[in-house]
């Protein structure tokens, strides 16, 4: 794909997208930390919405046109994109939380994924966090690369080659990563897997949301009758992690982790640099 338009934004605008970064780390922590059997949907997006407003940042999810939350709740074989509810969370359930906040015109997006605790059903939650576990790791496989990389599109190879190492999993190819900064999704596209074309080069201002959904089985998906949850297609639980991720002069940054990134990289050999 052609390029028109500068992907590339400018160490001051960088700077600009810190804090709604860290605004969406906190969301996520906030609903990780009240996770648990019996809590709704519902009750997960005003956490999540209470801790961005309450760092002076605002929900961006609600920007999409015809969306009205914080944050995408997808529960077991719903992939993406589930819309907070009166659904109770059950012990055993695996849910992916996506949230993202904006302050002064710049955005961050990430997600995280759960195992709700099940003492009667070990091996359920064992093979449900598994599936969690390679996720995250792929995504921070995708990000340690980014340090290194001449081209976006290495990362996806690196990614697809980790998932594949670690079992008979399906990474989603219906969706993928997103440029980010002044709007939620902007150019370019982010691989989750290998590509033919090399995709732009990475360099300095560059921000990218690498958001890999990975499931147990097929990678096929269909849309729910409420028009916004992604499920797939043969009925298999489904993981998604995402961080949006900056490249400047000094190195790579995490923008959604409170630590830069610093716990997921230690065993990847990547120190992430703060934004000067
Ligand atoms: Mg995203």
């Amino acid at each position: 794909m052609s390029l028109r338009k500068n992907i590339y934004k400018t160490p001051a605008e960088l700077r600009l997208m810190v804090s709604p970064g860290r605004a969406t780390a906190a969301s996520l922590a906030a609903v990780k930390s009240a996770i648990r059997a019996g809590v709704t949907t519902l009750e997960l997006d005003a956490i999540a919405e209470a801790t961005i407003r309450a760092l002076g940042a605002a929900p961006n999810f609600m920007k999409e046109p015809g969306y009205r939350h914080t944050i995408c709740t997808s529960v077991n074989d719903d992939i993406v994109h589930g819309i907070p509810g009166a659904r109770v969370l059950e012990p055993g359930d695996i849910v992916s939380i996506d949230s993202g906040a904006e302050l002064a015109g710049w955005n961050g997006d990430a997600a995280i994924t759960v195992v709700v605790p099940d003492p009667s059903r070990p091996s359920l939650v064992a093979e449900r966090q598994k599936l969690s576990d390679v996720t995250e790791q792929s995504l921070w496989r995708g990000i340690a690369s980014l340090a290194s990389a001449t081209h976006l599109n290495h990362i996806g190879g690196e990614m697809e080659d980790y998932i594949d190492s670690q079992g008979s999993y399906g990474i989603l190819e219906d969706y993928v990563g997103h440029g980010i900064g002044r709007s939620m999704h902007e150019d370019p596209p982010v691989f989750n897997y290998r590509v033919r074309d090399r995709g732009p080069r990475v360099k300095p201002g560059l921000v990218v949301a690498i958001e890999p959904m990975v499931t147990a089985g097929g990678i096929d998906t269909f849309t729910r009758e409420d028009e916004w949850t992604v499920a797939t297609v043969d009925g298999t639980m489904a993981a998604h992690w995402e961080h949006s991720v900056a490249v400047h002069a000094g190195g790579i940054w995490v923008l959604t982790a409170e630590d830069g990134g610093a716990a997921g990289l230690a065993a990847l050999g990547v120190v992430p640099v703060p934004i000067p």
